[in-house]
């Protein structure tokens, strides 16, 4: 294939251009075609000089009225100025040092220019702008650039590149059937108007095109993880023990947890594991789906291993799925902390069989963990675990059954992507009695009214927490560090109230001790960094203090959030903060408005954009050049479908190489099982 050529088959790419295209990742034809531009200039719809927008730059197209004059400003500052008319109003240019520029133009000549027009009214200017003649009246793309690869060298090149693609086509890579349904144009006219469109709607045409060709890949490489996944079920459950697990609760189960663990149930029955993420807001009660879940694993002689992102919620995991399950469940907990001879026996008594169900941190994916039969893999709020950890536990076992369980409140729509390879049931309901967490955000100035409050629900046996952001060493700012705050709330205004302090900073040993006693109700108060961020359970406590609130993401303070209103009592959260800017108010309001994780994450996606939320996670999806993931959505759905289709009639992609290539080379970057 002539266009998976060296870039240097090009007429003006040497040795050093050639250096310079490496630097942006760019090695053979194909890659250069594949580098679309950042944006475009219009240059093809000029306007009129009282039409610009202000401080927008836009297209002018005019008749030089003289030649350029020429003004020496001070040594090595030569200004030329000349006037242009667009037949209603005239405008000044002036060119800085470019003499160059300024020798070509000539008077009575129409030409275009692209800057922005600064205008008072009466007298109209444009500095420094782009000239061209009116042959360069077109949509001009705007490239990605490394130092030394200029616009114009890439325009060239990339020209070049098309004219070979045109002579030895582009064959089609989709199904027909999709390109017609969707009426989308061929390969090459997309490739040539996302270069070098002929107008907008030949733009929009090719954007079209090549984001439902990445979509239609993107997901037809998540199918096919998902089909791999699901070769044979190595943990057939033929008995569902789930109504003999609901008879030992202390609660009934929500109509939702009911449903997920009867989803759950279903897929363990059929041919292929299960793969099946549940997704639950805060305090939705995960924790006793996975331990249904687990319930049939276990009964039917297997055994079940949980993972969480730190030993505090590995260790209460263990503490309620014991109560959960019942005395004939054997629960282990294996942390990194225990000691070596701790650890050597829990490692044979899981190797033997002896413990049911193993939760604990990644200390479960070392080597010496061995299963004597692993049936169920669940990992807790995954996001904190990349997605080749969750692999290697699963590894553990013969195609064992794979529970992803999230509060990560991902807006739905993009938890389609996020977790195409997965099958999902979303917990969509509190258990009964819950009541929202009234928030008020205030400033430093009512502090003391705040603590006075928090005083109040320790004096009526309530327990609660304050939160401080993480402090750097390296910040040298009025930021108040959990340990600061904990002195003096301790000698101040909680003097005789009982405090903890809890912080990542901590031995393993010291953390698990502060949590105990704050679950068992020893300690009233607890001052904490967001280590207690995730999971953590304690009913009683009612009332939270954030401060610095402006430090914290959304999510994160809606996950904070959801450690308090756990409970029959209602409860409070306080986020304290003196910062004044438009987007902390507006975070602010949100958690004052609302206590619905989706919305927040609605909401936090609309504050940051995508890409911030993309980029801050640790999802292992590959990066999308065209797609936008949340306006393409539609597209996706359909992409989704049609790509189900195929792998249907052609499930290892055998008759469509050029699909199974796009498909390994998007997926390139993520690995092999990255996405498992
Ligand atoms: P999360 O979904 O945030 O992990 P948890 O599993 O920690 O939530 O559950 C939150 C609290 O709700 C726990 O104290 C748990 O015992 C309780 N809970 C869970 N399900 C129910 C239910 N159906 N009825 C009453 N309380 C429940
Ligand atoms: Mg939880």
């Amino acid at each position: 294939m002539p266009l998976f050529a060296s870039i240097r088959t090009l007429k003006g790419v040497g040795e050093k251009r050639a250096a310079l295209y490496e630097k942006l990742g760019i090695r053979t034809l194909w890659d250069l075609l594949c580098h679309y531009p950042r944006g475009y200039e219009d240059w093809s719809a000029p306007r009129l000089i009282s039409d610009a927008e202000v401080g927008v730059p836009c297209c002018i197209r005019g008749w030089v009225v003289n030649t350029p004059s020429e003004y020496r400003v001070r040594k090595g500052m030569t200004l030329y100025r000349f006037r242009v008319t667009d037949g209603y109003r005239s405008m000044q240019v002036t060119l800085f040092n470019n003499p160059y520029a300024a020798a070509k133009i000539r008077r009575d000549e129409e030409i275009l220019l692209y800057g922005t027009v600064v205008s008072d009214g009466r007298r109209a200017e444009m500095t420094s702008p782009q000239i061209g003649t009116v042959a360069a009246a077109k949509i001009r793309p705007l490239y990605p650039l490394t130092e030394g690869l200029t616009n114009k060298m890439i325009e060239t090149n990339v020209a070049d590149a098309l004219a070979v693609a045109a002579k030895v086509g582009l064959p089609e890579c989709l199904p027909t059937d999709c390109v017609v349904r969707e009426g989308l144009c061929d390969r090459l006219t997309a490739l040539q108007s996302i270069h070098f469109p002929k107008d907008h709607a030949a733009l929009e045409e090719a954007k079209r095109r090549l984001v439902y060709e990445e979509l239609f890949v993107l997901q037809l490489g998540l199918l096919r993880l998902k089909g791999r996944n699901r070769r044979q079920n190595g943990a057939v459950i033929t008995t569902d023990y789930t109504a003999e697990f609901v008879r030992g609760l202390p609660f009934s189960l929500t109509g939702a947890q009911a449903r997920a663990i009867a989803d759950c149930v279903k897929d363990m029955k059929g041919d292929s594991p299960m793969s099946r993420l549940i997704q639950g807001d805060v305090g939705s009660g995960k924790t006793a789906v996975a331990a249904g879940v687990a319930y049939s694993v276990i009964k039917a002689g297997k055994q079940a291993a949980m993972m969480a992102p730190t030993e505090i919620l590995a260790e209460q995991h263990a503490n309620s799925l014991q109560t959960l399950l019942g005395d004939s469940v054997r629960v282990g907990l294996l942390t990194g902390s225990l000691t070596p001879a701790k650890k050597k026996l829990l490692h044979e008594a899981i190797a033997n069989g002896d413990i049911d169900f193993v939760v604990g941190t990644h200390a479960l994916i070392s080597d010496k963990v061995q299963f004597a039969d692993l049936g169920l893999v669940i990992t807790d709020e995954q996001h904190r675990f990349g997605v080749a950890q969750r692999a290697t536990l699963a590894a553990k076992g013969k195609n064992p059954h794979l529970l992803v369980m999230s509060a990560t409140p991902i807006p739905r729509t993009l938890a389609l992507i996020l977790y195409g390879d997965l099958d999902v049931s979303v917990l969509d309901e509190l258990p009964p009695g819950r009541q929202p967490v009234e928030t008020f955000a205030i400033g430093e100035d009512k502090r003391e009214r705040a603590y006075g409050y928090v005083r109040k629900h320790l004096d009526e046996g309530r327990q609660g927490f304050i939160v401080c952001p993480l402090v750097e060493e390296s910040e040298e700012i009025d930021l108040r560090s959990a340990t600061e705050v904990f002195e003096q709330l301790k000698k101040g205004p909680f003097r005789g109230y009982t405090l903890g302090l809890l912080h990542g900073k901590m031995k393993a040993a010291d953390k698990e001790a502060v949590m105990a006693a704050f679950a068992a109700g020893e300690i009233q108060l607890l001052v904490s960094t967001t280590v207690i961020e995730v999971g953590v359970d304690v009913p009683n406590a009612v009332i939270m203090v954030i401060e610095n609130a402006e430090r914290f993401g959304l999510a994160q303070l809606h996950q904070l959030r959801g450690r308090v209103g756990r409970g029959k009592h209602r409860s409070t959260c306080i986020l304290i903060s003196d910062n004044r800017g438009e987007d902390n108010l507006r975070r602010l309001g949100v958690m004052k408005a609302t206590n619905d994780g989706f919305k927040i994450a609605d909401e936090d996606l609309k504050l940051r954009g995508p890409g911030d939320f993309f980029g801050n996670r640790q999802h292992g999806l590959p990066q999308l050049k065209v797609a936008d993931l949340l306006e393409d959505m539609p597209l996706l759905q359909r992409a989704q479908n049609s790509a189900a289709n195929l792998l249907h009639t052609d499930p290892d992609l055998s008759s469509h190489p050029l699909l199974s290539q796009a498909v390994e080379r998007l997926f390139a970057q993520v690995g092999e099982e990255g996405l498992n």
